[in-house]
């Protein structure tokens, strides 16, 4: 669904939000396009379990235990930071995640950098039996193409397609769908190192740029300039956007639309990737450093 943002903006400027977030409850946004594939090929193995890998307050943690819930699968979440193990109850994702049924096993941030070795997978088949794995993310070919299908034929108008980028598996799917002549813009929610690679990795083609300015300081660090934007913009325009992706890509787009930097005339449209169940967790940590919280 596509939604005009009511804002007037510089030189006949349009801004338009394709509200993935509202794609379903809990299997939030770009995670529910990276698994759908993936949920499918894991069924045609035989599969009854999921595993992945994530931080606290990781959307693919959370929407990786939703689609297990729904779609019948065991899930299994290797979490980073043996400290939390003790700390579920304080933390909104993870006990969103066990409620759902998930099985969290913690490890140190030493062992967990080891998540891609073939001797750690082994160890946690021997742990926990045969398991259809995720990556950390969830980015994989069949991510990719499930996020091709985010844009359709009626968005071959925009000039711009703008969205966040984690691992960058979203915007490579975004990449390959988009329209001849369309540019796609990637706004890191983290300091860049390696990410062009890996996009190009899963898109070959050459019609996208990164704007690497908007990071806020790194992967889930928040100011609060960016946490005062996220409640100016809900209240201007009734859409709630998470500080750890969308609203640093929102207050991009807008920065470079005041300082002139798309043509006149441009119709750009932002992805909304969801991720809204991060907020209360954020909240949590707005609060203990005195910080605004966001509001909804
Ligand atoms: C995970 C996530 C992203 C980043 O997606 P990648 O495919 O890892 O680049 C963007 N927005 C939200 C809300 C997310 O949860």
């Amino acid at each position: 669904m596509n939604h005009v943002i009511p804002l007037k903006f510089n030189n006949n400027i349009t801004l338009t939000v394709k509200r993935e977030d509202l794609l379903h409850p809990h299997i939030s946004g770009n995670k529910f396009r990276k698994l759908k594939y993936n949920i499918l090929q894991a069924k045609a193995e035989g599969k009854t379990a999921l595993l992945t890998f994530g931080g606290a307050f990781s959307n693919h943690i959370a929407a990786t235990a939703a689609a297990g819930k729904e779609y019948n699968f065991a899930t299994i979440g290797i979490i980073r930071g043996e400290e939390l193990a003790h700390k579920i109850a304080d933390n909104p994702t993870l006990t969103f995640a066990q409620q759902c049924g998930m099985q969290l096993h913690f490890i140190t941030r030493e062992a967990y950098k080891n998540k891609t070795e073939p001797d750690f997978i082994a160890n946690l088949i021997q742990q926990f039996g045969d398991f259809y794995l995720l990556p950390e993310g969830g980015t994989n070919d069949l991510a990719v193409k499930g996020c091709e299908e985010i844009l359709d034929a009626n968005d071959a108008n925009f000039t711009h397609v703008c969205c966040a980028v984690g691992t960058g598996g979203t915007i490579a799917g975004i990449i390959n769908s988009a329209a001849e002549g369309q540019k796609v813009l990637g706004f890191p929610a983290l300091k860049g190192a390696g990410l062009l690679n890996d996009i190009c990795k899963f898109a070959p083609k050459g019609n996208w740029e990164l704007v690497e300015d908007y990071h806020f300081g790194g992967y889930g660090k928040v100011t609060e300039e960016l946490i005062l934007f996220i409640n100016d913009f809900y209240v201007k325009t009734g859409i709630l956007l998470d500080p750890v992706y969308t609203a640093k890509l929102f207050f991009g787009v807008i920065d470079l639309v005041n300082k002139g930097w798309f043509a006149p005339n441009s119709n750009i449209l932002l992805i909304h990737t969801g991720g809204l169940q991060g907020i209360a967790g954020m909240n949590k940590e707005l609060i203990r450093k005195k910080l605004p919280i966001i509001k909804s």
